[in-house]
């Protein structure tokens, strides 16, 4: 059962974000386990300062190392306390390697995740080349702290784990899985505002409805994300 802990300077925040919807009912279950834990409990200092000002000048404050490492190995001792090998330990920087769902998938497979968020300018380097085993960025844009950006690591990651959704085309079907995004989706009622729901779909000819969506989450691949597209049909070609 995959275990994924976070370090922030908001586990509050992480943690009820955790224990919402599908992913809180997965834990009650036992299915995956997480837990948040609070940088500044490691700091060393009476005022718990986790920053300090950024060597060579500069706006903003630097995290800086100590409370990190430290909040670090009592995680990773937690963890080995339960029987399990030492976590795989991301952390969260916009420098970091781009995120996809290949790479959730790769770090589904993980038996823990340590994920830790910076906040204000960031990170003291040293600490991030002394623990991490890697380092993502979820998008080209810049977040307030890593907070969000570990929740989307954590969800992403635990909604692969076994029994998490109902069954395993609920995320095989989903877009990304094979490369490709989504075919288009409709529920009742069958005419929304004078829009109809495609005919096939009301068909019951379930070889018909498998062409149909196959054919739109191609087509709409081409169109929305052709550098998807492209990879996916150079993919095609090889396996040819
Ligand atoms: N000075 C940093 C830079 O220019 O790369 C940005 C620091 S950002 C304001 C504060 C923290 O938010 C970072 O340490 C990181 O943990 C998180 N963060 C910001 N953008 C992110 C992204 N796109 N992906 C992952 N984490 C991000």
């Amino acid at each position: 059962m995959m275990r994924v802990d976070i370090a922030t300077l908001f586990p509050d925040m992480c943690q009820r974000v955790l224990d919402e919807s599908i992913l809180g009912r997965a834990a009650r279950k036992g299915l995956i386990e997480t837990h948040c834990h609070q940088i500044r409990d490691y700091t060393l200092n009476k005022q718990k300062q986790t920053d300090d000002y950024p060597y060579g000048g500069g706006c903003g404050m630097v995290m800086y190392a100590q409370p990190i490492q430290d909040c670090c190995r009592e995680i990773i001792r937690q963890v080995q306390a339960q029987g399990r090998p030492r976590p795989h330990i991301v952390f969260m920087t916009a420098a970091g390697s781009p995120y996809s769902e290949e790479t959730a998938k790769r770090l589904a497979r993980c038996d823990s995740l340590l994920l830790v968020c910076g906040h204000y300018e960031g990170i003291d380097e040293r600490v991030i080349e002394a623990w991490a085993d890697e380092e993502i960025s979820i998008g080209d844009y810049v977040l307030t702290g890593g907070e969000l950006a570990s929740l989307v690591v954590a969800d992403s990651v635990l909604r692969l784990q076994p029994g998490v959704l109902a069954e395993a085309k609920g995320y095989q079907e989903e877009s990304y899985w094979d490369g490709l995004i989504e075919y288009p989706q409709y529920t009742r009622p069958e005419v929304w505002e004078g829009r109809a729901v495609p005919p096939v779909l009301l068909s019951g000819n379930h070889a018909e409805i498998a062409r149909w969506r196959a054919g739109q989450s191609l087509e709409r691949t081409r169109l929305r994300r052709p550098d998807l597209y492209e990879k996916y049909c150079e993919k095609q070609r090889k396996n040819r």
